[in-house]
């Protein structure tokens, strides 16, 4: 049950590299964020190493090192956080309602940029103890558990960056690092193959199913049972470790029923803007974005989305993904801009000298 009410004009949702940006400047535009995280902030990049990518940092950089000048430049300028954990949004009407188990969060206007999380194989022996081996020599961060598997061979699931990233990461402490992928081309960028590839520990055994983990919590896991998909046969593949990387999900279950989401669950946005479906809740970040999924890409669309909701909390038209735009008194203009529907419904043309009433919607 709620205890507490906290009321805020903008209210973000993740504190990884898109939460952050958001904060940045929506905090810069005074508007006092106030950023809701779980038990881990930062986002993804604290469970990285090397960053190299990130533009500004010519020797790169280390990904916790990255997210606490995110933290340290969102908090100089008067932001708020809030470690919690939301169990149900109502966005029905502004303020949206947040609910956490010691507190309601009104918010004006709402980003989230909630990130994402790995995604399992959902195989037998895979989920976390007591249900399987998961903590028990099964993992999906190879940079949180990658020390305890010094000296031992390790199975890697998955074709993508992620696999190369985390076999390579892996053969710091394994003695072997098998990368098992269902197909017999990877996904990954060429250059994270070719490192992949170059490393004498690392090998790939191709078109290649995994259907269960072996293993009991005394002797952590033993192996895998295989399915080759072109010979049809099963086999036990021997390991003492495994690691499955192969890819994330947004974390928006909590949005479902309320905002538009895609197949997989990733935000819809307008486009031109960061709106959702609904006026006033903005998304930015891996939440949103199946595509580029970067951290430089994530801040990109940070900004954006405080730049819409400060927009938003002005008056100033918003686009849509309707390809309206909206203000926060209802006002819209339609796609077309020919026309636009005030709150009260009138309808006006578009243009500055014509009269009320003279145009339809939908014209
Ligand atoms: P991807 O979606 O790119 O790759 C996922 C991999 O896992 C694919 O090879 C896929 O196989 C495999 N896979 C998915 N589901 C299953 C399943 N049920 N059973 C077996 N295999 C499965 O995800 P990543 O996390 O690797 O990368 C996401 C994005 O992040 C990419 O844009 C990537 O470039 C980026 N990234 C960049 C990094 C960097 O630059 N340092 C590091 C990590 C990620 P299949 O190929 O058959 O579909």
């Amino acid at each position: 049950m709620a205890q507490e009410t906290i009321h805020r004009e903008v209210v973000i949702i993740g504190s990884g590299p898109a939460g952050l940006t958001a904060a940045i400047y929506a905090a810069r535009a005074d508007l006092k964020p106030l950023v809701v995280h779980g038990p881990q902030p930062g986002g993804q990049l604290t469970i990285t190493t090397d960053v190299e990518n990130y533009p500004g940092f010519a020797e790169g950089i280390q990904g916790p090192a990255l997210m606490e000048e995110f933290e340290k430049q969102a908090r100089r300028f008067g932001t708020e956080f809030l470690q919690t954990f939301i169990t149900k949004v109502d966005l029905s009407e502004r303020p949206f309602k947040l609910y956490t188990e010691d507190h309601l969060i009104e918010a004006e206007t709402l980003i989230i940029a909630a990130g994402a999380s790995a995604k399992w194989l959902g195989i037998p022996g895979e989920a976390p103890y007591p249900d399987g081996l998961g903590g028990f020599g099964v993992s999906a961060c190879a940079t949180c558990d990658g020390f305890f598997f010094k000296g031992k061979a390790i199975v890697v699931a998955g074709g993508g960056d992620t696999a190369m990233e985390e076999a390579t990461f892996l053969t710091r402490y394994a003695s072997k690092v098998t990368v098992i992928h269902r197909r017999d081309k990877l996904r990954a960028s060429q250059i994270m193959q070719q490192k992949a590839f170059a490393n004498d520990k690392i090998d790939f055994l191709w078109d290649t199913e995994i259907r269960e983990v072996l293993g009991t919590k005394e002797a952590g896991v033993t192996g895998l049972r295989i399915y080759n998909k072109k010979t049809g046969e099963e086999s036990i593949f021997p390991c003492e470790g495994f690691f499955v990387a192969i890819g994330h999900k947004p974390n928006t279950d909590i949005f479902r029923g309320w905002l538009e989401l895609d197949e997989v669950g990733y935000i819809k946005t307008a486009g031109r803007s960061m709106a959702t479906n609904i006026p006033g809740v903005f998304a930015c970040g891996d939440a949103q974005d199946s595509f580029y999924r970067q951290a430089v890409t994530a801040a990109g669309t940070g900004c954006m989305a405080a730049i819409d909701a400060e927009r938003y909390l002005d008056n100033l038209p918003v686009p849509t993904p309707t390809g309206e735009e909206i203000t926060i008194d209802g006002d819209r203009v339609m796609p077309n801009h020919e026309i636009f529907i005030m709150a009260d419904g009138k309808v006006m043309p578009n243009r500055p000298d014509d009269a009320p009433g003279e145009a339809a919607a939908g014209d």
